[in-house]
């Protein structure tokens, strides 16, 4: 008997009720690996997590058979970070006109034939998926004289020319040159100061 979690589709919050609710202290959060788990080994089958967990990601197995079961429920499940990331924070989906392979990048530049503002987020990332950028409004600040495209990058090393250590990323490159970056876009604040920046840039740059 035994807990398993279907992590695909937990937010793996350090605060999850599941914790302070388990009696036996064994429902945890492990820092490590920044996920929510179980030692199974102190848990004695209350079920009380199961119930706890409005999203239904928990549950509760009695033998070998239900385990099986269930892991195999688990490692079918097809949702993605991305969409449970859309569905329970209405994160912004991509509209697939606009995304790009980072393996097209270089050719991307290359045949541009006028400015291209470029994305770089990891679709993988809490952060870099609920702080979609305001794309729509910073196209209309830029008077929609650029291109855009949105590039998934699973390691900042895949685009290591561009020196940026944190998404979401923005980048502006016109003739082949970045004339505009920005790094680590997290907070309303940040898309306010974001704006007034681009505005700026628009205004001071001769297209
Ligand atoms: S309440 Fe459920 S979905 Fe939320 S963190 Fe806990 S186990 Fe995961
Ligand atoms: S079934 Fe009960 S003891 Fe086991 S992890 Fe859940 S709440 Fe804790």
């Amino acid at each position: 008997m035994g807990v398993l979690i279907n992590k695909k589709r937990c937010d793996n919050a350090e605060e999850c009720p599941c914790i302070l609710g388990c009696p036996a202290k064994a429902f945890y959060y492990d820092k490590e690996k920044e996920t929510v788990a179980v030692h199974n080994e102190l848990c004695i089958n209350c079920r009380r997590c199961m119930i706890t967990c409005e999203a239904g990601v928990v549950k509760v197995y009695r033998n070998e058979e239900e385990y099986k079961k269930l892991k195999t429920e688990y490692d079918d499940d097809a949702m993605t970070v991305e969409e449970l990331f859309q569905d329970r924070f209405g994160a912004v989906s991509v509209d697939p006109k606009y995304k790009c392979d980072v393996k097209e990048l270089d050719n991307l530049i290359a045949d541009a034939n006028k400015p291209l503002l470029i994305e770089f987020y990891n679709e993988n990332e809490a952060t870099c998926l609920v702080n979609s950028v305001p794309i729509r409004k910073i196209l209309e600040a830029l008077e929609n004289k650029v291109s855009y495209r949105k590039i998934v990058v699973k390691d900042l090393l895949q685009i290591d020319k561009f020196s940026i250590i944190e998404l979401l990323a923005l980048i502006l490159i016109d003739k082949k040159e970045i004339v505009y970056k920005r790094e680590g876009f997290v907070n309303a604040q940040d898309e306010n100061d974001l704006l007034d920046e681009i505005k700026t840039f628009n205004r001071n740059t001769k297209w």
